[in-house]
Parts: structure tokens; C-alpha cells; sequence
């Protein structure tokens, strides 16, 4: 069976980046009916905090990514990493080292002075003195020899010469473990045949494997997804757009844009472009992820979340549209049904924050007037117009947009007037400004009472 795991540290919201990884193993265990672990990565005690860790499970909740186990916390398995520490101590596979860190800094420089590689010079390998009291690192025992290969599942074959590679320190003085090796322990007790991460971790994985061998554990795969850049080529950033998932709910996005636009980032399928959650669990394979980095493209997620819009089911947008609405202070209760106010509003609006300054007006106790708007449109010219509109719409029982649309035809005639300079006041009247959805529909949407209470306001 097929076990991946998602393993964010929580330092802050969920990003992007790690929404896309998250998402990436979601769909693997789903397809292959796997298990899908969250984990949190909470071993950095100072950075880590509780909020951050609501931020990152309210997110993956938001998109739909439930796990099948977990979440686990890195927190509360200090003693298993400690056993593992003892284990590789005792084999001589890892070792106290005493170097302060006015010495390391020393060996810094000097290799910096003659230009080499700063690495750990192994002073304390075969240390025979253990010096009391003083503080000390475990180091894992590196080979200083040969190479190791994986074959990533989206990169392909990569080597690692060991020359290269430091002895990894597992242990940091106070007693703590490090990333490198808590990840090692967890995904293979966890039981992760497949590590999906990020390819900013490339590096760490000769390093893991390693680690793996040491301790006995079978390695697993591996696939390193590629970054995601900024329309600048650069990685993104704050300075490319809000980064984080959540402010894309606060902006008006739609979860299923979102995860339709993050699955893009990376992963193609022909030159499909929407792809709902089930379709993705249907058709999303490693092997259509790209190996180039995915170039965010805020223009290309408004237009998915336009599409959502225009499709989405009107009462759950209502539901969302109410939430939206309450954030500027909008209570819909009473008002005109939040159903139809979606239907009239859907084809027009790219996010739910433009729909619910578009909705304000249906639930304004009274309509606010734009006064560029109301100078033009609601003075003693248009008088006639109000008038003849209540009396055609007063005995109207039938209450739809066509026959509010017939009813305005005869306004038409009544008064000589195109259908424009009809529109316009009334809309005014209505709305409060000068761009709605067409008026018939709105006042059917309104309901009688509201529609001609509110051009009996205009009409003074
Ligand atoms: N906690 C690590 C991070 O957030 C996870 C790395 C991994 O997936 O191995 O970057």
C-alpha cells in the first residue's frame, strides 16, 4: 500500500508551495487508495507555535485535503529519537563532538581563506578523552567515500559524492534532534514508501539516505517537485502577491480554484485546463509532473475562479456569499433571497469579494446613493419616469422579470422614452449606481415591495 505524508513545520500560514505538495500527495493516496500521513514538524520548539499549526490544518481543510492518519507531532516523540541516538552512538555510527563554536567558526574561516568547502574536519571522530561537563553535538559518522544514487520519481537518477558531505549533526547541545534526522525515524516508522517534498530538499536526501542505511531502515522513493517562481523567474514571495492560501479565501477565491490552479502549477494533462477534485483523483500521476520550475500566474487563477463562479451551485455560493457579506458588515437575513442574488450576480464576478460588494445594495435597509450617480440621474427630469413605472408596476401580480420587462415596455410608450433613459434613473433608484445587472431582473430578485419602495424613495 502506498504511504505518503505531508510535513509541514509550523512557522507560519500554509503557503503555495507547500498547499501544492500537500495537494500532490493527497491525490497519489486517493488514486492508489494509499494512506495520506500529516505530520507536524513542530521540533524547532522556539519558532513553532499552536496558531501555527491551526493555520496550516485550516487550510488543508479548506482545500479539501483530509488526511488518513494523523496528525502526528514531531513534539511528543523525543524519547524515540533519543533511543535512535543512543542506537547509532552505541554501533559507532554516530559521535560526541565538543568542538565549541569559537572553533568551528575558526575552521570556517580558514577555509574560507584558502578556498575550500567549509566542512567538519572530523576532529572529534576518534576522539579517545570524553571531556566532562562540557557541552557536546552528536554527530552521524558520514562515509567520506564513494557516492550515493536514488532515482527520483521526477528528476531521475541524481548522485552524491560523499566527499561532499559533512558529518550531520543529529543532535544539537541541548539535547534536541535535528530535521534530518527525525524526518529519517518518522517516514520510515511511519512506514513512507514515498516522500513527496519540495525540491529545496534535494540536498538533504544523500544526507537522509544515509541515515536510513545506519539505522536499518528500508529507503524510500522519492520525488522532489520543482519550486514555484514569480513572474519574474524568481522564487515567489511575498513581493509576487499574497503567498499564503487563507488570504486567497479572504480575496474571494473559491477552494476548488484553488486546488485547480495549485495542481497546474507543476502537473499537466493534455491541454486540459479544469479539473475538479474527482477528476483529479482519476487522472493526477507523478509521471505528468514537469521537471522546470511552475511560474505563478495570478491572471490565470482569476480566471479559473471566474469559472467557478459562473458554474458553482447557488445555494452553496449563498451560503459563502453570506459569509462574505457579514465580513462588510451585511446581515441577509430578511432580505431578498440570497439564491437569486447569487443568480443574478454569477456570470458577472471573478471572486466572491466582488459579489458581495455587488449584493451589498439588495440588503441595504436604504439605498446608498453614488452622488456623481444621483446629480445625473435622480432629479425633477426623470419624475415622469418614476411615476409612470410605479403606476405600470403597482398592479402587477405576476412578479417576474419578463413581465416586469413588458410592464417597462409600456413606461416605453407612456412616456416616449428609449429603453436607456428608462434604465438608467430606475437603476439608480434601485441600486444606487450606475452598473447592475439588467433592472428587470434585479427588481424580480428584490421582490415588489422592495422595488417600489425604493423608486417611491427616487421619485421623492
Ligand atoms: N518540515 C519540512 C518542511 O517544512 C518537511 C520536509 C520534508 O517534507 O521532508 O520543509
Amino acid at each position: 500500500q502506498l504511504r505518503v505524508r505531508f510535513a509541514p513545520s509550523p512557522t507560519g500560514y500554509l503557503h503555495i508551495g507547500g498547499a501544492r505538495t500537500a495537494l500532490f500527495n493527497y491525490l497519489l493516496a486517493q488514486k492508489e487508495q494509499g494512506c495520506f500521513v500529516l505530520r507536524i514538524e513542530d521540533t524547532d520548539v522556539a519558532r513553532s507555535t499552536q496558531e501555527s499549526v491551526d493555520a496550516i490544518l485550516q487550510a488543508m481543510s479548506w482545500l479539501g485535503l483530509s488526511c488518513d492518519e494523523g496528525p502526528y507531532y514531531q513534539s511528543e516523540r523525543f524519547d524515540l529519537y533519543r533511543s535512535k541516538v543512543d542506537q547509532l552512538l552505541a554501533s559507532g555510527k554516530a559521535y560526541r563532538c565538543y568542538c565549541t563554536p569559537e572553533e568551528l567558526e575558526a575552521k570556517r574561516k580558514l577555509a574560507e581563506q584558502e578556498k575550500r568547502k567549509p566542512k567538519y574536519d572530523g576532529t572529534c571522530r576518534d576522539r579517545e578523552d570524553a571531556p566532562v561537563d562540557r557541552p557536546y553535538v552528536v554527530r552521524f559518522c558520514a562515509p567520506q567515500e564513494g557516492a550515493t544514487t536514488f532515482n527520483d520519481r521526477i528528476k531521475g537518477p541524481i548522485t552524491f559524492q560523499h566527499a561532499e558531505l559533512d558529518d550531520l549533526i543529529i543532535q544539537r547541545t541541548d539535547g534536541t534532534p535535528t530535521y534530518n534526522f527525525v524526518v529519517v525515524i518518522d517516514d520510515a516508522e511511519m512506514g513512507i514508501n514515498l516522500v513527496i517534498r519540495g525540491d529545496d530538499h534535494i540536498n538533504n536526501t544523500p544526507r537522509q539516505i544515509l541515515l536510513y542505511q545506519a539505522l536499518g531502515y528500508e529507503v524510500p522513493e522519492f520525488a522532489h517537485v520543482p519550486m514555484i517562481l514569480g513572474s519574474d523567474q524568481k522564487r515567489l514571495s511575498k513581493r509576487h502577491g499574497a503567498t499564503s492560501v487563507m488570504a486567497y479565501r479572504d480575496l474571494g477565491y473559491l477552494p476548488e480554484a484553488m486546488v485547480n490552479y495549485l495542481v497546474r502549477l507543476g502537473w499537466s494533462f493534455g491541454d486540459e485546463e479544469i479539473f475538479s477534485m474527482e477528476d483529479l483523483v482519476e487522472k493526477f500521476s507523478l509521471d505528468n509532473v514537469g521537471r522546470s520550475a511552475g511560474v505563478f500566474n495570478p491572471e490565470k487563477l482569476l480566471w479559473l475562479n471566474a469559472h467557478y463562479i459562473k458554474t458553482g451551485d447557488p445555494q452553496r455560493l449563498g451560503e459563502l456569499l453570506k459569509e462574505y457579506l457579514a465580513a462588510q458588515g451585511i446581515n441577509c437575513d430578511g432580505g431578498p433571497s440570497i439564491e437569486e442574488v447569487v443568480k443574478s450576480l454569477q456570470e458577472r464576478c471573478k471572486t466572491m469579494v466582488e459579489m458581495a460588494e455587488q449584493a451589498a445594495w439588495y440588503y441595504h435597509s436604504e439605498v446608498e446613493f453614488d452622488p456623481k450617480a444621483s446629480a445625473k440621474f435622480l432629479t425633477e427630469a426623470q419624475q415622469p419616469v418614476f411615476a409612470a413605472t410605479l403606476e405600470q408596476l403597482a398592479g402587477l401580480d405576476d412578479w417576474q422579470e419578463g413581465s416586469i420587462e413588458a410592464a417597462l415596455g409600456k413606461v416605453m410608450e407612456s412616456t416616449g422614452l428609449k429603453f436607456g433613459k428608462i434604465a438608467q434613473p430606475l437603476r439608480v433608484a434601485l441600486t444606487g449606481g450606475t452598473v447592475s445587472p439588467s433592472i428587470c431582473l434585479v427588481m424580480a430578485v428584490m421582490g415588489k415591495e422592495m422595488a417600489l419602495a425604493r423608486i417611491e424613495r427616487a421619485a421623492g
